[in-house]
Order: C-alpha cells, then structure tokens, then sequence
C-alpha cells in the first residue's frame, strides 16, 4: 500500500509576529488540521521558535525553524523565507534587532503620519496589541478597524496603510545578498515568499530570480494562499526553468483568514522537486543544530 504523503506547511505566523495565535496554539493547531511538519517563519523575529519547539516536541509534530525576512530588492520589498536556520546564529540575529529597531522608528513616523489625517494614538494603539512582540501595520490595521474608522483590514489596508496611503512610510529594510548570507550562514535554505503577490513584470521577476540565485537562494514558495491556480502553475514553471526547488505555505495568520487555513493550501505540481527532497527525517540540514539551541 502506498504510504500517506505527508503534510508541509512551511510558511506561518504567530504572536510573535502578526499573528493571533501563540506558537503554542499555532502547533496544536496545524497537527488538527493534519500538518505533519510546520515552519514557524514570523515577520524578521525568532522569538516564538522556542516555544513552538517545545510544544511541537511534546505532540510529536515537526517543527521547522524559520522567519520571513522583510527585504528590500531594486526599491520593493519582498520577502524571504529561511527554513532550517539556527536562531542562535550571532550575525542572523543582529540582523533581525537592526529590523526590529527600524519597525520601531516606522511605527513611530505611521503614528505621525496618521495623527497628520487626524487619527491619534496609533502607534500606541498598535503597540498595545502587538502586546510587546514586533509591530506591523497588521497591527494598525487592528487598531483602525477596532476604532470603528475602517469596516475591516483590507479596508485599512486600501484606504491608510498602502503604499500611496497617507500611513505608508517607505523603509530600507535588508538588502536580499545581505538577507542571504545571514541565512545560508546560519544553515537555512532561502524560499522567495508568495512570488506572484509582488506584482512584479515577467522581466522584473526573472530579475529577482537571477539575483536571488546569484546570492544563493534555492526555491520559490510556489503553492501560497496568495496565489490563485494560475499563478501556482506560472511559479511552478519558473521555478523547474531556473532549477529552483519549490515550497508550499499557507502563510497562516488567524483561524479568522479563511483562505490561509494550515495545511490546506493545496500540494506542490508533481513537476516541481520539493524544498524537503533531500532533507533528513522531515528536516533541513542545519535543524539539527537549531533544535539543539531552541530546545
Ligand atoms: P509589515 O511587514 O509590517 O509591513 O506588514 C505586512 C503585513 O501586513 C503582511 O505580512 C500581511 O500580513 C499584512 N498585509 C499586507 N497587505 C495586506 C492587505 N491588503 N490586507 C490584509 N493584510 C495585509
Ligand atoms: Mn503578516
Ligand atoms: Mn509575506
Ligand atoms: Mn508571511
């Protein structure tokens, strides 16, 4: 009889980041819904892994370790999944406070860019229910729709938080060479997150491609809940074209986002060679020492 495949999600968030669940719930809740191996990849943070680690150890699901690295490439940003990095790499971590501290600073100049369209208390709002953690303009979306200003977070999105909206404050956040060496350095594999959300040319994307490669990336995050059927197949192509591995993530938030649920996002085109072909017992390279330091 033909073994059941196994279930990777490889691209999600917790509270650490913009998510609503803890690492704890998050894991409890992809084993539910039949995930066998899970990627923590929170917004350019490391701090849910441990936890994450810990409850994933005690019900007997794999948990890569990850973060989603918030990059600036040719004035976008774009980001980076690294899988299987040790969080405690010294040049990976700097990396992230210097990211942390610009969330920081960002989130101070939206607060004073939306007190200018008469919204005040923002960027505390925004603090408060990032309770701690890092703050994103998920977080200001929360607070402009529990404001009553905004109906719902896409409506936050559109209307303040865009670019081109009077709350969008244009960061540099890591150049992509400098993203991958701290990756690849700390033991992980780099995936280009939700490729076709970028709006990016043919041309364009073929240039981040190169690039990408050049640096030492390895696969295109080809199955997302960002990409609708069309654009699974167009990643699959591009990435079997450049001889890039292909990776499937839900990009879980919240049990609210009905159209990212863990684990549910669809399987990779038997085209594509997996990003885990090649990883030992469910796990990339570099895991081993990362489980070791998270645990
Ligand atoms: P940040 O990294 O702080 O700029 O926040 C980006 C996050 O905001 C993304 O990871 C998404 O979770 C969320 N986001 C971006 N655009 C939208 C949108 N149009 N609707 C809802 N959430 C969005
Ligand atoms: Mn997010
Ligand atoms: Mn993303
Ligand atoms: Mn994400």
């Amino acid at each position: 009889m033909e073994e059941k495949k196994r279930c990777y999600d490889l691209h999600s968030h917790s509270t650490a980041s913009d998510g609503t669940l803890s690492p704890t719930a998050l894991v409890e809740r992809a084993l539910a819904q039949g995930v066998d191996v899970l990627a923590l990849t929170d917004h350019d943070v490391l701090d849910g892994l441990a936890e994450a680690a810990e409850a994933a150890r005690k019900c007997g699901l794999t948990l890569v370790p990850g973060v989603e690295i918030s990059v600036t490439w040719a004035s976008q940003v774009i980001h980076i999944v690294a899988l299987g990095i040790d969080p405690e790499y010294p040049d990976l971590r700097q990396g992230l406070e210097a990211l942390r501290e610009l969330r920081e600073w960002r989130a101070d100049e939206i607060g004073r860019r939306l007190a200018r369209v008469g919204i005040v208390g923002s960027a505390e709002g925004a603090r408060t229910l990032a309770g701690g953690q890092i703050v994103s303009r998920t977080h200001f979306a929360r607070f402009l729709v529990e404001q009553g200003l905004v109906k719902d977070f896409k409506a936050a999105f559109r209307r303040y938080l865009k670019r081109g909206r009077p709350g969008y404050v244009a960061c540099d956040w890591v150049a992509l060479e400098d993203a991958l060496e701290w990756i690849i350095k700390a033991g992980g594999q780099a995936v280009i997150a939700h490729p076709a959300r970028y709006s990016l040319s043919r041309v364009k994307l073929q240039a981040l491609v190169d690039d990408f490669k050049s640096a030492g990336g390895c696969a295109l995050e080809v199955v997302s809940s960002s990409h609708n059927p069309g654009e699974v197949r167009q990643m699959a192509r591009l990435a079997n074209d450049n001889g890039l591995l292909g990776s499937v993530g839900s990009d879980f938030h919240t049990p609210e986002q009905v159209w990212g649920e863990l684990g549910r996002v669809g399987s990779l085109p038997s085209a594509c060679t997996p990003i885990w072909h090649d990883w030992q017992e469910d796990t990339p390279q570099g895991y081993d020492k990362g489980l070791t330091a998270i645990n």
